[in-house]
């Protein structure tokens, strides 16, 4: 056999296995790799639940937990891929869909797919306009079966739990490239979707936020003079912060609430660039909220800018706590009130100063052996506190650092907190330093990063020596942990 016909034959059998693939991929759905053979697969949205995945493919969950190998048809995950039965042309084909990004409305998605208002707010449920929100995913042409995709009605302040934002909630051992590649997107592309500086700082159980599959098109519709609006992350957390960033054409001074919170607004580069850091307390229920800012220009004309943001829950475990004996009167309310009132003044302020930037850095060379916002009960009570910071285990004695620059402003002994640190970063930026066995620094000092501010302890309401480090934006308790993956400057 000849070497030309050898390699006639090798080309044959290669367009042999292409065409049908290259046939298949044209009606599969947009899903990366979706079809196979007789197989379809399908990413699963939040909201979807086992059974209307079966139900949308004209399969049942039994035939799906089988294929799929899942013992639990309750324990499916959002962005888990679930192999479906039947081939792509007979399953439905997935609708066209946009992510609402910030400082767009239904009008201009609406000409930007050459649509019209009505056949968008219709084709997603929309029966007021104004309720669309950041992160939101709107299907942009009908799907071809008859039963819509999702059903989605968005009602303002109120929770919107079926709302289906592609979330992927990081399982252990995922690396942020293993994440990206299984979506088909770049790890650039995922970093900075959610404002991650260093991809080695992700941690099991985080939540991402998977951008478009298509690259986003924008349809911004902003009043003038506002020109740029930027919303990190996207999508809000309970118990986490976020940066809105508002830039104008025009010098303006400008005020806003939030989650019935007056907002504190840093204008900068002569008042055009404007930036809110927020907090979402533990606790918020998920749902859409409006932050409505107001815009004052020079001339004496106001205008507003409202932006619908989502909010989901934390997702928070929780643990009982038993305390050691003889220091349970530490649980009187009026102790713990009174402590907590001089906290929450200290650490509610604001600086319009700022001397933290980019990522923080880690309190201490330590193990975290318990996360932020866990529930707790004490004692075995009631499950009805929420850990409001993340504790660092460490020999008494390790060293306790300032994450990032800023000035000593409560350096104390306190009943629970024991011997306690305080440091403003600006911005109305704060970090807490709870439970140590010696403190080396005073108040109002100056602290660079990394400056070795005390040593851990077992001081205050304690079961053993480990510091409790917090981190306060906007007079709202966070996860500071998020402050070390992302840079809010
Ligand atoms: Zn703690």
């Amino acid at each position: 056999m000849s070497r030309h016909l050898a390699l006639l034959i090798v080309l044959l059998t290669l367009l042999v296995f292409m065409l049908p693939a290259a046939i298949s991929a044209q009606e599969a759905t947009p899903v990366p790799g979706a079809s196979q053979n007789n197989l379809t697969i399908h990413v699963v949205q939040r909201g979807e639940t086992l059974f209307r995945i079966a139900l949308r493919y004209g399969t049942t969950v039994a035939e799906l937990a089988a294929l799929n190998g899942i013992t639990d048809p309750g324990s499916i995950f959002v962005g888990q891929r679930l192999l479906v039965p039947g081939s792509a042309a007979s399953a439905p084909a997935a609708p066209q869909t946009h992510v609402v990004q910030p400082g767009e409305t239904l009008r201009s998605i609406a000409e930007l797919y050459g649509t019209n208002v009505e056949a968008l707010a219709a084709l997603n449920n929309i029966i007021d306009v104004n309720t669309i929100y950041v992160g939101q995913v709107l299907n942009i042409s009908a799907p071809a079966a008859p039963t819509p995709f999702t059903q989605n009605t968005v009602t303002d302040q109120q929770p919107a739990s079926n709302a289906p934002v592609l979330i992927h909630i990081v399982q252990p051992g995922e690396t942020l490239f293993r994440i990206a590649t299984r979506y088909g997107i770049a790890v650039n592309e995922l970093a900075s979707a959610n404002g991650i500086s260093d991809p080695s700082l992700i941690y099991a159980g985080q939540q991402l936020v998977i951008p478009g599959f298509e690259p986003p098109q924008l349809a911004l519709d902003l009043p003038a003079p506002v020109t740029g609006l930027d919303v990190l992350p996207l999508v809000l957390i309970e118990g986490e912060a976020a940066r809105i960033r508002v830039t104008t054409s025009e010098s303006v001074t400008m005020g806003g609430t939030f989650l019935s919170r007056t907002l504190n607004v840093i204008s900068e580069q002569n008042n055009r660039q404007h930036t809110m850091l927020i907090g979402v307390p533990l606790g918020t229920t998920s749902g859409v909220y409006t932050l409505s800012l107001t815009l004052f220009k020079a001339d004496g004309i106001q205008v507003p800018l409202n932006i619908n943001l989502q909010i989901l829950a934390g997702g928070y475990s929780t643990e009982n706590i038993n305390l050691l004996a003889g220091r349970d009167n530490l649980l009187e309310p009026s102790v713990e009130q009174a402590e907590l009132d001089i906290i929450t003044r200290v650490m509610s302020s604001f600086s319009p100063q700022r001397y933290f930037d980019g990522p923080l850095g880690l309190p201490a060379a330590a193990a975290i052996t318990s996360p932020f916002g866990v529930i707790r009960s004490y004692n075995g009570g009631e499950a009805s506190r929420r850990h409001t910071g993340t504790d660092f285990a460490g020999a008494p004695g390790t060293s306790v650092l300032a994450p990032a620059p800023g000035i000593v402003v409560l350096a104390d002994t306190l009943n629970v907190r024991g011997l306690a640190t305080v440091i403003d970063h600006g911005w109305g930026v704060f970090t807490g330093y709870w439970h140590q066995a010696e403190q080396y620094v005073q108040v109002g000092e100056t602290v660079a990063s990394g400056q070795i501010i005390g040593t851990i302890g077992a001081t205050g309401r304690v079961t053993g020596a480990h510091l409790h480090w917090e981190l306060w934006v906007s007079g709202v308790p966070v996860d500071p942990m998020q402050w070390v993956r992302l840079s809010f400057p």
